[in-house]
């Protein structure tokens, strides 16, 4: 697939985030969106089930849940990804214990490479995304024109 052809695609200033976390890092998440609470509540969130319901009820912040992540939440997330209705991924994973939806976290991990979405996997990488000057404003992602590349791949196979 070439990649020479780019279009621009722009985030607005009000995102929406997608919150994920693991069994055993979902109080880590909690924590973390009560601590940037003042933020997040200027944005919309989503997230998958069971933590989407978790951070709901501790934190106050409304978030809207898909299905739990081993039941398919990360695969709407990342539908919603190529749908152009995701900007941001928070994804606090666990690195120490084995997910039953392991392929599905890569599928995730990968479709939001393919359209440049900022992605934390810890802790420290979201407090870089949340204090982004990004966060306030727009953003402009250099990507490839998808349905072009569709078209002249049906032409030439
Ligand atoms: P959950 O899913 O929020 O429903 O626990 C998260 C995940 O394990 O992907």
């Amino acid at each position: 697939m070439s990649n020479n052809e780019k279009l621009e695609f722009i985030m607005a200033a009000q995102k929406n985030i997608a919150l994920i976390a693991h069994d055993n890092k979902k109080q880590e998440l909690i924590d973390w969106c009560l601590k940037n609470k003042e933020i997040l509540e200027h944005h919309f969130l989503c997230g998958t089930g069971t933590t989407a319901k978790m951070v709901a009820e501790r934190t106050g912040l409304p978030v809207r849940g898909f299905n739990s992540g081993p039941l398919g939440g990360d695969q709407q997330i990342g539908a919603r990804i190529v749908d152009g209705k995701i900007d941001i991924v928070i994804f606090f994973s666990d690195p120490l214990t084995a997910q039953p939806h392991d392929p599905d976290v890569k599928a995730l991990l990968r479709i939001a490479q393919v359209y440049d979405i900022p992605m934390a996997n810890n802790k420290a990488t979201a407090d870089f995304i949340i204090t982004s000057p990004y966060m306030d404003g727009t953003y402009t992602h250099d990507l490839s024109d998808f349905k072009k590349i569709v078209s002249e791949r049906a032409k030439s196979l």
